[in-house]
């Protein structure tokens, strides 16, 4: 089923950049595999994917240590500080930095390690309370901000789009969000660009390649609904067991 999930939500991303003049090649499909096995990730795999998002550091931790070495590990969840430095070297992508304290921190441990840390700062494009994310109007002065520290550099937006079932409703969103990229891209900020724009889930990844996505972060539609009630994801799961493709 995963492969053949797989194959439709890259027809739909195909047909969303036929519909907008955009090539398919300039759209990453990550696949979010929180909460699922790395089993469910191993089929992925197979499949031709690369990119894959975790929300939760020690998640991503043990998936990483048991799943093939050139899997593109992404990070999209939240990021508390003191969990900086088991993430900074393992991921090629953090996409949830919303603060100057969290991007230090990345700063910091970068430059420990002898590394640059790419990451997208996360907007709360649709101002809602229970979001994490900078305001939009506060994105720039952050990025200014942002962008002096060493060992990092932005590539640039993410944005988690309110939940709805009618995917249009985001477009507005979708554009805002573009905008706020070009306009801070217009800037010109050292160590800035803004090549890179997160946006786009299960609900409305489609709408979000016709504005300009270039990563879709796309969960359920690939591995099917996540189950939270009994925890099918723990360290029971991976730990001592085979060692997928290693
Ligand atoms: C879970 C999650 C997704 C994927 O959500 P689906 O609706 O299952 O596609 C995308 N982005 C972030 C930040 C997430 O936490």
């Amino acid at each position: 089923m995963i492969r053949e999930n797989i194959s439709a939500v890259q027809d739909e991303i195909r047909k969303a950049c036929t519909r907008s003049g955009r090539s398919a090649d300039d759209v990453t499909l990550i696949a979010v595999s929180k909460t699922k096995p790395a089993s469910d990730i191993m089929e992925a795999y197979d499949a031709g994917i690369r990119d894959f998002g975790e929300n939760k550091v020690q998640e991503l931790t043990e998936k990483i240590a048991v799943l093939p070495d050139d899997i593109r590990w992404h990070m999209i969840g939240h990021l508390q500080r003191n969990k900086v430095k088991a993430v900074v070297g393992r991921v090629c992508l953090i996409h949830s930095v919303d603060s100057l304290r969290l991007a230090e921190e990345i700063s910091r441990e970068s430059v420990r390690q002898g590394i640059n840390t790419d990451i997208l700062i996360e907007v709360n494009i649709a101002g809602e309370e229970s979001k994490f994310g900078v305001l939009p109007e506060d994105a720039p002065g952050l990025i200014q901000n942002i962008a002096k520290l060493p060992g990092i550099t932005i590539k640039g937006l993410m944005t988690v789009a309110p939940y709805t079932e009618d995917a249009e409703k985001n477009r507005p969103y979708f554009d805002n969000l573009v905008q706020l990229s070009v306009d801070i891209a217009a800037k010109n900020i050292d160590n800035v660009n803004m090549n890179i724009l997160s946006m786009g889930m299960t609900g409305d990844y489609a709408v979000a390649v016709e504005t300009g996505a270039t990563c879709v972060r796309v969960g359920s539609g690939i591995f099917g609904e996540r189950d939270y009630t009994n925890q099918r994801f723990g360290p029971q799961d991976t730990a001592g067991t085979e060692r997928y493709g290693k």
